[in-house]
């Protein structure tokens, strides 16, 4: 499986990165190996002194397609979860100055804690979704669906014209504004509208 994640599909988060707003979802990817699950702790990397949570929707793609149409993409995934894009700031700011890969800020052991998935049939609605991360109980970031530059559908259409997605690979969807640092000692507790959906510690 592979994951893909979606860069800058948040105005606000565009801006606070100075970053251009994009015309066209901007993605990168993770390996397998990124993945965190079950609320396992994330320890720091020694590669890094400033690792920044993202905190994102994630979806888990159901059927293997390749230019999927916008119109029927809302078939291609079956259930969503939350997740948390750890980002070396530092590697990634370093990286882009010299215009090289971002692998190293990005796709690491461990990048990538996920939550447990939610059938999208279990869910109201699937485009008016609320989630939040608190650190030690402080509310720090706070995004809606409803406010993605590119929506689900637009990015599944996109990314499938590039690459064939399959069963079992993620979609991280990008990361609303109020991204920041995360220390060791720092717990993490991330909510999909009211239900609980991770809590783990930074050791
Ligand atoms: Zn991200």
């Amino acid at each position: 499986m592979k994951i893909i994640c979606i860069g800058r599909n948040y105005a606000e988060h565009a801006k606070e990165l100075n970053n251009p707003l994009p015309s066209a979802p901007v993605f990168f990817m993770k390996p397998e190996t990124s993945i965190l699950t079950r609320n396992r702790p994330f320890y720091y990397p020694d590669f890094s002194v400033d690792i920044h949570y993202e905190t994102e929707i994630v979806l888990r793609i159901c059927k293997v397609g390749k230019n999927i149409s916008e119109r029927f993409a809302h078939t291609y995934y079956d259930a969503i979860g939350l997740g948390i894009d750890f980002t070396a700031r530092d590697l990634q700011q370093n990286a882009r100055e010299k215009g090289l890969p971002w692998e190293p800020a990005k796709a690491f052991d461990n990048s990538a804690p996920i939550s447990e998935f939610l059938p999208v049939t279990e869910l109201q609605d699937v485009h008016d979704l609320e989630f939040r991360l608190l650190i030690n109980g402080i509310q720090v970031q706070k995004g809606l669906a409803s406010e993605m530059i590119f929506s689900y559908e637009k990015i599944i259409s996109y990314v499938s014209r590039f690459i064939t997605l399959k069963m079992g690979d993620l979609i991280f969807t990008g990361t609303p504004a109020g991204v920041g640092p995360v220390k060791i000692g720092d717990r993490l507790d991330a909510y999909l509208d009211d239900r609980k959906m991770l809590s783990f510690l930074i050791k």
